[in-house]
């Protein structure tokens, strides 16, 4: 392998893993919405629930290229399960090891590492691709703070036992009012709504997060007041890396079904692969997973060696969502009336499950506006692109 001998025997590591301990259950969550609680502790020995964490806090201490190939290689069999881990990993814990006193890092990272998730809470009814317009607000009581308001759409959100929430701690225009807080479960009025009901990922635990005079001690503010917008940009840029990884993962899958169908099923007396007009498909799939593979990679490595990586990780995820959507899309077609067979063949459930990769962590739109923004800036015109 082009990136190293190290990197394949990981990725070797993780698809026997998934295929023993993931793929089972992959049909089953979905057709139920079944959260497979029972996967965590698995998932967690294996060190999968750790990855981005140095050791010192229980840390599996992999680095970002690793854990790009694990998202990839878990969710390559179960979009579900991909999507917890890579929340879990980029989204929980990283701000907290990113931004973290040393005593929030050794409170929360060692019971994070061991299995329990922690969530991530910035978007909210009418703030999502706008995140700077929160709604929740943290209001000075005392030496402490009180809490009010609600995040939608936050994967594991019952499941967790705490999670990262911005909030306006000031009245300050925009984003630069928001602040960052570390809630936990057991807090009074901190609580999770029902799991929604969704058309892909549906393994995964995805509600809505109340906070309903929800008071904490200064303890609980993540960094600086004021820093939570900066702090929540920067980690959706190792985010999208993740979710890049997931989509890139499930068009392999696609095209794993795809290339079996066409290479057993027969029509005209013969393998369907042997058509030309399917065997171009398949082509085009596996050279767009390529491309979109080598992006993703680029982006984990200019993070692993300390470059700026925003605008790459936004090129890398925009690019490999809407190869995602492409290729589960094409697989569908190449099985024919078989791909629309519910829980039959994996490509219509990749279908559904990898259209999340073009929403989730900034819309294909917002990849294209951080993109063009960053255009605009190499030749001095910043302002002339806002995401306002
Ligand atoms: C399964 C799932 C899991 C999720 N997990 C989490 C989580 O753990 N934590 C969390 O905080 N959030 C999570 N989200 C929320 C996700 O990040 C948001 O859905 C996403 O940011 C888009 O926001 P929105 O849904 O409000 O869409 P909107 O912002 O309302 O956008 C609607 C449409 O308008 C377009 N649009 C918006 N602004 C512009 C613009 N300026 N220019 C051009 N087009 C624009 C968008 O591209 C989109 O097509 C999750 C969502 C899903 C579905």
């Amino acid at each position: 392998m082009i990136w190293g001998e190290k990197y394949s025997e990981f990725r070797e590591k993780v698809r026997a893993f998934a295929l023993e301990k993931v793929a089972p259950s992959a049909v089953e969550i979905d057709e139920t919405q079944r959260f497979p609680k029972e996967g965590l502790a698995p998932l967690a020995e294996a060190g999968y629930l750790a990855m981005v964490i140095p050791k010192e806090y229980g840390g599996a201490g992999n680095d970002m290229l690793e854990y790009t190939i694990a998202v990839e290689e878990l969710s390559r069999v179960c979009g579900s399960t991909g999507i917890t881990v890579a929340a879990h990993n980029s989204l929980g814990m990283s701000p907290i090891l990113l931004f973290g006193t040393e005593e929030q890092k050794k409170k929360y990272l060692p019971r994070a590492c061991a299995g329990e998730l922690i969530a991530f809470g910035l978007s909210e009814p009418e703030a999502g691709s706008d995140a700077g317009g929160t709604k929740t607000r943290a209001v000075r009581n005392g030496s402490g703070w009180i809490l009010n308001g609600a995040k939608c759409w936050i994967t594991s959100a019952t499941e967790c036992f705490a999670a990262i929430v911005t909030a306006k701690t000031s009245d300050e225009e925009g984003s630069y009012g928001i602040s960052s807080f570390i809630l936990e479960k057991d807090m009074e009025g901190f609580t999770s709504g029902k799991k929604e009901n969704k058309l892909g990922l549906r393994g995964s635990d995805t509600a809505f997060l109340h906070i309903a005079d929800v008071r904490v001690s200064d303890s609980a503010l993540l960094g600086e007041t004021g820093n939570g917008f900066k702090q929540f940009m920067k980690i959706l840029d190792s985010g999208r890396i993740s979710i890049g990884a997931m989509a890139v993962g499930m068009a392999q899958g696609a095209l794993d079904c795809a290339l079996k169908f066409a290479a057993e099923h027969e029509e005209y007396g013969r393998k369907m692969a042997s058509a030309q007009g399917i065997a171009f498909q398949l082509a085009d799939m596996e050279t767009e997973i390529e491309a979109a593979r080598g992006l993703i990679y680029r982006a984990a490595v200019m993070k692993d060696r300390g470059m700026k990586y925003g605008p790459e990780s936004a090129k890398a995820k925009l690019f490999a969502s809407e190869v995602g959507t492409r290729c589960a899309f094409k697989a569908i077609g190449i099985l024919g009336a078989e791909g629309l067979q519910v829980g039959k063949y994996p490509a219509e459930r990749i279908w559904r499950d990898v259209k999340l990769c073009e929403i989730g962590e900034g819309t294909s739109e917002i990849q294209r506006i951080v993109i063009a923004r960053d255009l605009l800036k190499s030749i001095g015109a910043f302002d002339a692109l806002k995401i306002e």
